[in-house]
C-alpha cells in the first residue's frame, strides 16, 4: 500500500489519500487538490504545477 497526505507537503489538511499503487494514490491526491485546494492550484502555471505534482509523488510512502 501506497500513502499520501497532505501534511507532507506542509498543507494543514487532515486529508490522507491510500492505494495500492502510487498511480492510484496520485489519481486521489490530485483529485482532492483540484477541489479541496482549488485556491492554491489555481494560481499556479503549468511549469509550477508539474513541480507540484513531482513533489505530490515524491512524498508517497510505503505503508
Ligand atoms: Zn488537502
Amino acid at each position: 500500500m501506497e500513502k499520501f497526505a497532505c501534511k507532507h507537503l506542509g498543507i494543514d489538511c487532515d486529508f490522507v489519500a491510500t492505494g495500492s499503487t502510487k498511480e492510484e494514490v496520485m489519481d486521489k491526491a490530485m483529485a482532492h487538490g483540484s477541489t479541496v485546494h482549488a485556491d492554491l492550484m489555481k494560481g499556479m502555471t503549468e511549469v509550477q504545477l508539474a513541480e507540484f505534482a513531482q513533489k505530490l509523488e515524491a512524498s508517497i510512502q510505503p505503508i
